[in-house]
């Protein structure tokens, strides 16, 4: 099972390399405006050249295949997942940016990139990579081993991590050695809770947030089952997208993602950060639909319209409906 979880990291890499070369990503109103960063699309490429000589023929073949059949909805959806968490690290940063040090660890960061443009823009900043040990060996060579990233990723403050994330108290403790426990302090879990088991997930939430008490953000992005509760209160019993994904994954990949029909809604979902009487912490949520009509200006709207012809905008309210946005703060 922990290899099948690995290999879910190649098809987040090949969705955003997919997004990166159509030009969703990067968008100009985010990455190059706001965080004056304009070596976006070429660190990617380059981590990708990489990470394609490194893999077998197998997972080189898959990578491509998606990459050729990047439908526009999947690209709106990688776009929006990007856009929506580097919108909220953004916020905190620039808010918390005088209190001097800021500390980031991305749970399950898999092949994410974005501690490069993030430290390069904040000298004040120190940012942790965890993922389980191949991952972490495997990421660690492609940047260790390049000219290129010697020169954008400044290594001092940049650290990769192997460990379980199920295991809550072994992350902790490393994460104790090399934290400061009284600095601002972000979590990032983007598509990786999701494939914890409810107590493991519950545990590791409810542990990093009582040991980082000073302030804190979490930021975690995953899939909900819907099909829950619906806007009348009652079971929405037809929508069934949580169990057809659930069914995919195990007939396709036998993959499971344990919570997904546990938490279906924003509601639930959000529950799970509000498990600490003592911590006083301000959750928010949107489905990423909503982030999308909210948050995306219309003149974003008109360039991502220009990219790829989408006539399936309904699948994309459907689809984004079931992906969550939270943001906890404490
Ligand atoms: N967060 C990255 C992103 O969005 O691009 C990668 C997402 S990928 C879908 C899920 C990642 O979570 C994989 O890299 C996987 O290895 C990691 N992961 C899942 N369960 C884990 C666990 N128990 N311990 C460590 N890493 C885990």
């Amino acid at each position: 099972m922990e290899r099948i979880v690995q290999q879910t990291d190649l098809d987040a890499l090949s969705c955003k390399m997919a997004a990166v070369s159509k030009g969703y990503l990067p968008s100009k109103e985010l990455q190059e405006n706001v965080c004056g960063f304009s070596d976006y699309k070429t660190i990617h490429l380059e981590y990708f050249k990489s990470i394609m000589k490194n893999l077998g023929r197998r997972a080189q073949g898959q990578i491509n295949r998606s990459l050729q059949s990047s439908f526009p909805v999947m690209n709106y959806g990688t776009y929006l997942r990007t856009i929506s968490i580097d919108m909220v690290l953004h916020d905190y940063i620039s808010n918390h940016n005088d209190d001097g040090f800021i500390q980031i660890v991305n749970l399950g960061c898999g092949s994410d990139l974005r501690m490069i443009p993030l430290l390069s823009i904040y000298p004040n900043m120190s940012y942790i990579d965890i993922d389980y040990e191949p991952t972490i060996k495997l990421k660690g060579n492609l940047l260790g081993n390049s000219e290129f990233f010697g020169k954008v990723l400044p290594a001092d403050r940049y650290r990769l991590l192997s460990c379980d994330l199920s295991k809550h108290d072994e992350v902790i403790n490393l994460l104790k050695e090399v934290t400061d426990l009284t600095k601002p302090t972000i979590f990032i879990t983007e598509c990786a809770l999701c494939y914890l088991k409810d107590d493991d997930a519950q545990l590791l939430i409810n542990s990093l947030i009582s040991t980082y008490r000073k302030a804190g953000l979490w930021i975690s992005y995953d899939p909900i089952g819907g099909g829950g509760e619906g806007p009348d209160g009652k079971d929405d019993k037809n929508d069934r997208f949580g169990k057809i994904m659930q069914s995919n994954l195990r007939e396709t990949r036998s993959l499971e993602m344990p919570t997904l029909l546990k938490y279906r809604n924003k509601d639930s979902y959000s529950s799970r950060f509000k498990q600490l009487p003592d911590v006083n912490i301000d959750v928010r949520i949107q489905n990423l639909w909503e982030y999308f009509t909210k948050n995306i200006s219309d003149e974003e709207k008109q360039r991502l319209k220009g990219l790829q012809f989408l006539d399936e905008i309904e699948e994309l309210q459907v689809m984004q409906s079931h992906y969550v946005l939270l943001s906890a703060q404490w």
